[in-house]
């Protein structure tokens, strides 16, 4: 029996090895996600304390027991946090310590003093708590990728049921000094049901991993790297097709003599100016207003639902920001500003192509009448070119 027990404690072993060596692996594809490596070191302290546990099982000597429970608690409290880590971005370090410790506290102590029948109960408990916890860290991740998470939600609670179950046998058998590893049906059934658990988180990890990577990229291949704006590909993506609601404007930015900035105080700066206004821009922005950067020193703003004069506040407003704003270049404060096409909502839907040149008209127009100034296509033809409407 003791045999028995100590195979199944080594292909317990054996699969926790296999998860590590698999999240070590995902983890080098993709070097940020940390909660991998957090897990990893969380398996590999569980591994060892299997190791400890199993020579306690063929040589009940207290030391070995204490060494595995400082094993498996540091362990457990690692998987713990590698899943606070995981929703949040960042290990809560004193949080893991402190689980670790209050499960040290409360199981080694009794071990010590020779009632090892209660230090069991309580490192069971313990490490089921933690298991719990670690679940529901990701069941509240669970929203970015539904299948992977709850999946691994439900093997990390069977895990820990598994180990309310070994600590609710020994409360029934009642037995404050055992003298040996407790042996039972429910800790047979914990190891099969820890080994299943981590075959089947392994797996999910590495599901988890890829459907992460390729949200990942779905979004590099949308954003606009420097501004963190949409690019021109995700506007055309999202109203390219087919007309635009009634009502829709579209207006158009170009940075003025921006090439005088860059000239003046090298590409980085230009590149701070770009993204100062591009802040402005998101700054302005509503709940299903699309904001974009088109290429260059040029973006693109697409207002949904405006009542009539809407757009052209709102590109008032964005000019007039941007414009009041100092920016240190190279230690020297600078006003730089912007030149605004503005194509209102109409009553007739149309096209995102035909409303970006018709914006594209105005904007070369107030190019024209001297920058720093907002002009409306709407208007195009009524007011002679050159006329602002609205200027500094
Ligand atoms: P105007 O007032 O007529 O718009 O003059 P301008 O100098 O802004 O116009 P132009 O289109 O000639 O200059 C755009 C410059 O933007 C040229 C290009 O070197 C620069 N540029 C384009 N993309 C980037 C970028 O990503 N970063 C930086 N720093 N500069 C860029
Ligand atoms: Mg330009
Ligand atoms: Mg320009």
């Amino acid at each position: 029996m003791t045999l028995d027990y100590n195979s199944l404690l080594m292909a317990l072993a054996v699969s926790a090895t296999c998860l590590a060596v698999t999240l070590l692996g995902s983890w080098f594809a993709r070097r940020t996600e940390t909660f991998l490596l957090t897990g990893t070191l969380g398996l590999v302290l569980i591994v060892s304390g299997i190791l400890a546990y199993s020579l306690y099982v063929d040589h009940p000597v207290t030391a070995f027991a204490v060494v595995s429970f400082v094993l498996f608690h540091s362990g457990f409290a690692a998987l713990w946090g590698g899943g606070s880590q995981f929703l949040t971005g960042r290990l809560p370090r004193r949080a893991t310590v402190a689980c670790a410790a209050t499960a040290m506290i409360v199981s080694i102590p009794p071990l010590l003093i020779g009632y090892d029948g209660l230090a069991f109960i309580a490192q069971n408990t313990a490490i089921a708590a933690m298991l719990f916890g670690t679940a529901y860290q990701y069941w509240r991740a669970r929203a970015e990728a539904p299948v992977p998470l709850t999946g691994i939600t439900a093997l990390y609670c069977l895990t820990a049921i598994s180990f309310v179950l070994c600590a609710g046998v020994l409360i029934a058998d009642g037995k404050m000094v055992l003298g040996v590893a407790p042996s039972n049906w429910a800790e047979d059934l914990s190891i099969a049901v820890c080994i299943a658990s981590m075959t089947g988180i392994g797996a999910l990890s590495l599901a988890l991993h890829q459907w992460r990577l390729a949200a990942r990229h779905r979004l590099d291949a949308i954003t606009d790297p420097l501004t963190g704006l949409l690019n021109r590909r995700a506007l055309f993506d999202r109203y390219g097709k087919g007309t635009m609601g009634p009502g829709t404007a579209v207006l158009v930015f170009d940075l003025d003599h921006f090439k005088s900035i860059n000239d003046t105080f090298g590409h980085a700066s230009g590149d701070r100016v770009l993204k100062v206004f591009a802040a402005e821009l998101s700054a302005n922005c509503r709940a299903g207003d699309t904001a974009a950067r088109l290429g260059g020193e040029e973006f693109a703003l697409v207002l949904k639902e405006t009542v009539p004069g809407r757009a052209e506040k709102v590109a008032e407003r964005i000019r007039k920001a941007f414009a009041g704003r100092e920016i240190y270049l190279e230690g020297e404060s600078r006003r730089c500003t912007v030149s605004v096409g503005v194509a209102p909502g109409r009553s007739t839907p149309m096209e995102l192509d035909t409303m970006l040149s018709s914006a594209d008209k105005a904007l070369y127009t107030a190019k024209r009448a001297g920058r720093n100034r907002i002009e409306l296509a709407g208007h195009l033809h009524a007011v002679p070119v050159g006329a602002a409407r609205t200027g500094s």
